[in-house]
């Protein structure tokens, strides 16, 4: 199933490249620039050369093919979204008469071509939004393990112009003039038009794209690719050895990738040593809790704001002993002494000192009791409630998935399943898989 993480992949760029375009559009009622022109002629031939020669011919040759061979149901909506597909060349080529005709001086013509861009822009994110709320899931229920096979190869076949730094002549280029005139993606306005996708998605807080990393000569990843929205948690579940652990350590840097790359806000942190991103915001919990057993209890969580200038430190301690009031009754204590519930709230409010944009959980129920990890499942709840991004990796698959917004499954070394933690609650082979039903 790895083709519908990349489908969601290639829709998250067509949308940053659409809302571009969508921007351009509206400035055509004001005073556009000859720059402004070019750029709308270049996005079209993002959209022409590579939606429409790559993008949705896999969709229609494999994706919706296979699907109207195995599930009747989903005729109806196959045949829309092929519908959309058809409809789409013809709005570029709309959009390109539109163009030629337009000009500086002539406002109607201006109007012309930013309606038929504000057109496009909320059809094509009607159409993604389908795809992924209703194709997605009737093709996991509905689809075989040999028509995966044959899916996944086809989208891991071509190349995304705005991934890669490689690929053919025509794609380096649609890249090197597109990556020139996007915005980064924190900047990006959300989607107009269409009511579903005007709940727009959130600001990217993390991307991982398609990540490799390897231990000597063995891979352990093989081409990742997660993202984490502003305020979501999301859920990274597998089993022992699938490489959740080695994802976050990549994440936080300790552990050099081999390939691929890590946008934190749009910005990539790939080439940034681990003290750079802890200063960016990125704030790792390890596995294990790993307190400073003979420090005391507050000196353990000012270490946590190690990289901040004293400003506003007393005042996080307050609402870390607020939040954890154990800590505050033994503030003076030996780290050591805690329970290990207790330590791992210490890990949490150690983490907390820090002012993260995102925190990365690793295992923080490993080895409690079952009373305690409803209490660490609880906090860490309450800090989404706070609006603390937070990736989340878990063999409590249950537990994480029943609070994720989003999760991914991760089997040795690749990302086999991913959707909304409370569809893959539901989802068979998860409860196989993981939860031991
Ligand atoms: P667990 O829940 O057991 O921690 P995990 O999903 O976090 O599992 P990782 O610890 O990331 O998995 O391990 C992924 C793979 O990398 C495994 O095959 C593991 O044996 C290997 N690996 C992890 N750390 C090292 C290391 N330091 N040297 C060599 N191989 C390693």
């Amino acid at each position: 199933m790895q083709a519908l993480t990349i489908i969601r992949h290639e829709h998250r760029n067509m949308t940053r490249v659409a809302q571009a375009l969508r921007g351009l559009g509206d400035r055509l009622g004001n005073s556009p620039s000859d720059l402004d022109f070019r750029k709308i002629e270049y996005i079209i031939d993002y959209f022409e050369g590579f939606t429409e020669r790559y993008h949705h011919p896999k969709e229609n040759n494999f994706l919706f093919a296979r699907l109207l061979q195995r599930a009747g149901a989903a005729r109806p909506l196959v045949e829309r979204l092929m519908r959309d597909h058809e409809k789409a060349p013809v709005h570029l080529v709309r959009m390109r008469e539109a163009l030629t005709a337009a000009d500086i001086d002539d406002a109607t013509r201006r109007a012309r071509l930013s309606e038929i861009i504000a057109a496009f822009h909320g059809m094509i994110g009607a159409h993604m939004h389908s795809e992924e709320s209703e194709l997605f899931e009737l093709a996991r229920t509905h689809l075989t393990e040999d028509d995966w096979r044959e899916i996944d190869a086809a989208f891991a076949s071509h190349i995304d112009p705005l991934d890669s730094t490689e690929g053919e002549g025509d794609i380096a280029l649609l890249r090197q003039r597109i990556m020139a005139l996007l915005p980064p993606l924190d900047t990006a306005r959300p989607p107009a038009g269409d009511a579903a996708v005007g709940a727009a998605p959130a600001a990217m807080m993390l991307e991982v794209r398609d990540l490799k990393t390897r231990y000597g000569r063995i891979e352990a990843l093989h081409g990742v690719s997660i993202a984490v929205a502003e305020g979501q948690l999301v859920a990274l579940v597998g089993a022992n050895g699938a490489g959740k652990t080695t994802l976050l350590r990549c994440i936080s840097g300790v552990q050099p990738a081999s390939g691929g790359d890590i946008l934190l806000r749009g910005q990539s942190i790939a080439a940034r040593r681990s003290h750079h991103r802890v200063r960016a915001g990125i704030c790792q919990v390890p596995e294990g809790r790993q307190v400073f057993g003979p420090m005391s209890i507050e000196d353990n969580l000012r270490m946590g704001a190690f990289t901040r200038r004293s400003a506003g430190i007393e005042d996080d301690l307050e609402k870390v002993y607020a939040m954890f009031p154990i800590l505050k009754e033994r503030r003076t204590h030996p780290a050591g002494t805690l329970s290990g519930g207790q330590q791992q709230m210490l890990a949490l409010g150690r983490a907390l000192m820090g002012r993260p944009r995102i925190l990365l959980l690793d295992e923080p129920s490993m080895g409690l009791a079952p009373v305690i990890v409803e209490e660490i499942f609880r906090t860490i709840r309450a800090l989404k409630e706070d609006g603390i991004t937070i990736l989340l990796v878990e063999q409590n698959a249950r537990a994480a998935l029943s609070i994720a917004d989003h999760a991914y499954v991760l089997e040795t070394g690749y990302v086999t399943l991913e959707g909304p933690g409370k569809e893959l609650l539901a989802n068979d082979e998860v409860r196989r898989a993981y939860l031991g039903m």
